[in-house]
C-alpha cells in the first residue's frame, strides 16, 4: 500500500527545495513573504479547472487562483446554528483579569486590550462576534499581537485560559490575508503525481499538534467556528480511529491540520500529508505530548520531513509548565521567540478551592460518595483514578450506588469516549470517572469539582486535573485523597497551596518537612515545575 506513494515524496522534497531557495534569498526575512503573492509563487500559474476539470472535492472546486481570501464567503444558515449554538456558559472575567502575564523577549509587540485593537480582517471578526467573546483573555490579549507580527512564541498559559483562540485566530487571520500561495499548486500536482484523481497529498498550510484526541476535537471544533465563511477547510486525526475516514475526509481539502502525533506520522508515511508549506506550526500542552512519550514523532514530523525550517515557518508552543524537556524544545524549534508566562507558571489558579484531605484506601469510597452528596447531584464531578482497571471499578460502585456516571480511559474505544464526554458535558451523567491521560486537555466549561480519587506521582499532573475546573474566571473545588502512598508529591503540593493561597492541612506541612529532611541527607530532587 505504501509503494504507491513511493515516489511523490521525492517529487515533494525538490519542490520545497525550490521555494526554499528563493525564499531564503530574499532580504526581508518576512515569513509571510513566502506564500504572498506578491513573491514568485505560482499562484496564478496554475490553469483554472486544468486538473481534472470537475472536481469531486470541494477544495478543487473552490480553490481557484483568482479567489480573494480574505473575503468571506457565502453565509450558511444552517451551518452557522451547528457551530455558534453552544454559546459560553457563566464565564466570570472579573477574577480572571487579574491575572498577571509577563511577556519577555526582543521587541516585544505591545499587546491589545480589545479584539478592535489588531487588524484581524472581515471573517475573524465576524466569527468572533458569533462567538460573543466580547474581549480577549490574558493570553490572548499578548500572543495575538505576538503572533500577528509573525514572531515565534512560547506561552506557559493556565488551561483554560483560552489558549486556542489565542493562537487559532492570528494564524487563520494571516492565513486569510495570504491565500494560499503554492500550496495551492502544489497540492493540484501532487494529485497528478500520484496519477490517481482523488488520491492527492495534502498540503496544510498550518499545524497544531495536540497529545490527545479529545484535545484535538476540541481544537477542531474551534477552528471550524473561526474558519466559518472563509476558504479555509479545518481537518483532524487522531489515533483509535478509523483511518480511512479520516483520509477521505482529508482529501476534500485541508488547510488547517489539527493532529496527534502518531497519527500525523502515519499519514505521512501513507503520502497524505505534505508539510512542505505548512507555514504556521503550533504545539498545544507540548509538556504533556513529551511526558506521552511523543518527543520522537514530533521531532520526526518537524525536523526530518518536508516542514518549512524554524525561522521560515512561524512556531508557537504552548505549555502549562516549563520544564527543562521543553526549554530544550523550544530552543530546537523556536526562532528568536517571545516568552509569555500567563499567571505564575506552574501554579494553579486562585480560583479554585483546593483541599487535601487524609483517606486510606480502604475509606475512599465511602468518602467519596459523602462528597459526592455534598456537591449536590447535578454538579459536574470528575474522579480521577491511576489506573483503567481502577477507573472501571469505581465506575460500576457508583451506579450500582444509583449515582448518574460514566467513564473515560485508554480502554475505551473512541466511539465510547466521546459518548461518554458527550453524557457527561450534557449533564445526563453529571460524574465523569477518569484516568490523566484520557482526560488531558478536555474543556468542560462548568466541571465544579475534581476529585483526586487517587493522587498523581508528579505536581505537573495534579496542576493539569485540577486545571479541568475554575475554568476562564469560573470559580471551582478541587478535592484530593492524601494517603502513605503519595509521600513524594508532599513538598510541591505544599508549595503550589501556599502558592494559591490555600488552607494547608498542618499534617501535610509536617510530612513535607519530613520528606525534605530526608531527601537533603539523601540527595533529592525532582521538580521540574519553571518558577
Ligand atoms: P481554552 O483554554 O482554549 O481551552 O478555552 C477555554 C474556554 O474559553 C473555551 O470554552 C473557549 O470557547 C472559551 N473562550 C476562549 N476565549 C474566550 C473569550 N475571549 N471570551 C469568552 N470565552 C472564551
Amino acid at each position: 500500500m505504501f509503494g504507491v506513494y513511493d515516489n511523490k515524496d521525492g517529487g515533494g522534497w525538490n519542490t520545497t527545495k525550490d521555494a526554499y531557495t528563493s525564499f531564503v534569498a530574499r532580504p526581508d526575512r518576512g515569513k509571510s513573504a513566502f506564500f504572498n503573492n506578491g513573491g514568485t509563487a505560482p499562484r496564478g500559474s496554475y490553469q483554472r479547472g486544468g486538473f481534472g476539470g470537475s472536481g469531486n472535492s470541494r477544495w478543487v472546486e473552490e480553490s481557484r487562483d483568482d479567489e480573494d481570501w480574505s473575503k468571506p464567503t457565502q453565509a450558511n444558515e444552517r451551518l452557522e446554528q451547528e457551530l455558534f449554538a453552544g454559546g459560553n456558559t457563566g464565564i466570570n472575567f472579573d477574577n480572571y483579569d487579574d491575572i498577571p502575564v509577563e511577556a519577555t523577549g526582543q521587541n516585544c509587540p505591545h499587546h491589545i486590550d480589545s479584539f478592535q485593537d489588531v487588524e484581524m480582517g472581515e471573517i475573524i471578526m465576524s466569527n468572533i462576534a458569533l462567538t460573543r467573546y466580547t474581549r480577549p483573555t490574558p493570553v490572548q490579549k499578548y500572543a495575538i499581537p505576538i503572533i500577528k507580527n509573525k514572531r515565534d512564541l512560547m506561552a506557559c498559559a493556565q488551561t483554560g485560559s483560552g489558549k486556542t483562540a489565542a493562537f487559532l485566530l492570528p494564524v487563520l487571520s494571516q492565513i486569510y490575508t495570504e491565500g494560499p500561495g503554492e500550496a495551492l499548486a502544489a497540492q493540484k500536482s501532487g494529485g497528478q503525481d500520484n496519477g490517481k484523481y482523488g488520491r492527492r497529498k495534502q498540503y496544510p498550510l498550518a499545524l497544531v499538534l495536540a497529545p490527545t484526541r479529545e484535545l484535538a476535537l476540541q481544537i477542531y471544533e474551534e477552528a471550524r467556528k473561526f474558519a466559518y465563511r472563509s476558504r479555509v477547510r479545518p481537518c483532524v486525526v487522531y489515533g483509535g480511529a478509523d483511518i480511512g475516514q479520516q483520509i477521505r475526509d482529508l482529501e476534500r481539502g485541508c488547510h488547517l491540520l489539527v493532529a496527534t502525533p502518531g497519527r500525523l506520522v502515519d499519514m505521512m508515511e501513507r503520502g497524505k500529508i505534505g508539510l512542505d508549506y505548512c507555514n504556521y506550526l503550533v504545539l498545544d500542552e507540548a509538556d504533556r505530548m513529551l511526558d506521552m512519550g511523543f518527543e520522537p514523532q514530533i521531532r520526526r514530523i518537524v525536523e526530518q520531513d518536508t516542514m518549512p525550517p524554524k525561522g521560515i515557518r512561524q512556531t508557537m508552543m504552548f505549555s502549562a509548565t516549563f520544564p527543562k524537556e521543553i526549554q530544550i524544545l523550544a530552543r530546537d524549534f523556536l526562532e528568536e521567540y517571545i516568552f509569555l508566562a500567563v499567571g505564575r507558571v506552574g501554579s494553579t489558579s486562585e480560583n479554585i478551592t483546593q483541599k487535601v484531605v487524609w483517606v486510606e484506601d480502604g475509606d475512599k469510597r465511602s468518602f467519596l460518595l459523602d462528597l459526592l452528596n455534598a456537591t449536590g447531584k447535578n454538579s459536574l464531578t470528575l474522579v480521577f483514578v491511576e489506573t483503567k482497571k481502577g477507573a472501571d471499578a469505581l465506575e460500576d460502585f457508583l451506579y450500582r450506588e444509583g449515582y448518574a456516571c460514566t467513564s473515560i480511559h485508554g480502554d475505551r474505544s473512541q466511539r465510547d469516549r466521546e459518548e461518554a464526554l458527550h453524557q457527561f458535558r450534557s449533564g445526563r451523567c453529571p460524574i465523569l470517572v477518569a484516568t490523566a491521560v484520557a482526560a488531558r486537555g478536555l474543556d468542560i466549561s462548568n466541571v465544579k469539582h475534581v476529585i483526586n480519587f487517587d493522587l498523581p506521582s508528579d505536581i505537573e499532573e495534579y496542576v493539569h486535573r485540577i486545571g479541568r475546573t475554575g475554568r476562564v474566571g469560573n470559580l471551582g473545588l478541587a478535592t484530593s485523597f492524601f494517603n502513605d502512598k503519595n509521600g513524594n508529591i508532599t513538598k510541591d503540593l505544599l508549595d503550589i497551596l501556599v502558592e494559591a493561597k490555600q488552607e494547608v492541612p498542618s499534617w501535610l506541612e509536617s510530612l513535607a518537612y519530613e520528606h525534605q529532611h530526608k531527601s537533603n541527607t539523601r540527595g533529592r530532587s525532582k521538580s521540574n515545575i519553571w518558577v
